[in-house]
């Protein structure tokens, strides 16, 4: 059976952050724009997200907070479309929230509450909206031709919001990095971001016992360092220190790990042992840092005494290794449990006022499938949000 064409002026394939937002600046600009989303619901990822809070924003984004092969990319829309912008959006829909930390907004009850705002702006500004429909091939005439599960399209611009490949059973395909790449435009190899990582064998055995436990500490990958907490899981490190680090860890690379951040360890030890202290070594050091991390630290690196017995150059030595704990990755636990996907479309392909792949007119790339991947705190939806609205103002 012969399958209708329909035509409309702007296809968005995606139904998550970045396509919606798109889709709803199109359609306020008076342009007919179809959203096609594979899965039964628009915007999943945003309901399991912050919690199931969705943590829709960063107060304080700056183009520093996003990892791209060009650093300078993401500035132009996240000029154009700032935090307060979606804000102000989140404040006339009555959606209440609030800052949980470091200018990472929340809402107060439930991430649904983002979704069903921007079905309503959709529907206000006229976008519809196919559920249960995913797109299969793309090809090009004067504009472009999407086989959907449900029909074919055709439109003037073509708008590719799939996401990275983070999270499968959310529906996250490789769709994006496929039609860019059928379009002849570079992609970036691609890396599960903002990830646990795991320990190899020999950690693994040493660690692994230690599964529950948290601290704030500082971790180090390369020149990014990060403050947050960290927690032993039974297969590695997890925690927001560790997703942060991993986003920039490399394989076979280091984290580096201070337990102490706060402490300045040799001048305690050295004060205890003045005093005439009795404590052993490690339960001075427990005041500081879990009972059970210091334990086993202990029983791995060295042998607990009492601190009247521990001289100078042992002091320094213990205080290094709880300051600078190196550990080596195995690897990550995947994009079955990355937050991000980083790497993707070549920024160099794409204008970054638009969006639009500078090789293909009427083809635009948002969201997560470009090479713009942001830290822990609410920068990944604001990069969708703005991508979205820059691509919004110009299909
Ligand atoms: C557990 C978790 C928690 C997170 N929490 C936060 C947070 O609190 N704050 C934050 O800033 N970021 C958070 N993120 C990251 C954030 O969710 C993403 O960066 C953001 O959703 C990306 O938006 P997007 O529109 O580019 O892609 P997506 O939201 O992934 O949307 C892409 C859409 O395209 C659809 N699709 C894919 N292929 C096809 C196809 N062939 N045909 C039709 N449709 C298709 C998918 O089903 C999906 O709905 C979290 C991510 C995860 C996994």
């Amino acid at each position: 059976m012969k399958r209708m064409l329909s035509s409309t002026d702007v296809l968005v394939i995606g139904g998550g952050a970045a396509g919606l937002l798109c889709a709803i600046e199109a359609g306020k600009r008076g342009r007919r724009v179809v959203v096609l989303e594979h899965n039964r619901e628009i915007g999943r990822k945003i309901v399991i997200s912050g919690g199931g809070r969705c943590n829709f924003t960063n107060l304080h984004t700056r183009a520093e907070n996003f990892l791209s092969g060009n650093p300078h990319f993401a500035k132009s829309a996240l000029a154009r479309y700032t935090p307060q912008d979606f804000l102000r959006l989140v404040e006339r829909h009555g959606i209440p929230y609030h800052e949980k930390t470091l200018g990472q907004l929340f809402c107060d009850r439930s991430a649904r509450d983002i979704v069903f705002m921007l079905e309503a702006e959709c529907a206000a500004a006229g976008v519809r909206i196919e559920t249960a429909c995913p797109v299969r091939t793309v090809a090009r005439n004067s504009g472009f031709v999407v086989d959907s599960g449900q029909g074919i399209w055709e439109a003037k611009s073509l708008v590719i919001a799939t996401g990275g490949l983070s999270i499968p059973r959310m529906g996250a395909t490789s769709f994006g990095y496929d039609i860019a790449r059928q379009f002849g435009l570079n992609v970036l190899e691609c890396h599960p971001a903002l990830v646990p990582v795991t320990f190899g064998r020999p950690d693994q055995a040493k660690y692994s016992g230690l599964a529950g436990v948290s601290a704030e500490v500082v971790v180090a990958a390369g020149k990014c360092r990060f403050r947050e907490k960290m927690l032993f899981t039974h297969r590695g490190l997890s925690g927001p220190a560790i997703l942060q680090a991993s986003s920039y860890w490399k394989t076979g690379g280091f984290l580096e790990i201070d337990l102490l951040p706060d402490v300045d360890l040799v001048s305690r030890l050295r004060e205890r042992r003045s005093a005439g202290d009795c404590s052993e070594t490690r339960t001075i050091v427990s005041r500081f840092l879990p009972k059970r991390l210091t334990d086993r630290w202990f029983e791995l690196h060295s042998p607990s005494k009492p601190v009247a017995m521990v001289g100078d150059r042992e002091i320094e030595t213990i205080a290094r290794g709880l300051r600078e704990w190196r550990v080596e990755p195995a690897g990550t636990e995947g994009f079955e449990k990355a937050e991000v996907t980083a790497g993707g479309v070549d920024t160099a392909e794409l204008s970054s006022k638009t969006m639009e792949a500078r090789k293909v007119l009427g083809l635009y790339f948002v969201g997560e499938v470009v090479d713009v991947t942001g830290q822990l705190g609410g920068f990944n939806f604001q990069w969708a949000w703005a991508s979205g609205y820059s691509a919004g103002q110009a299909v």
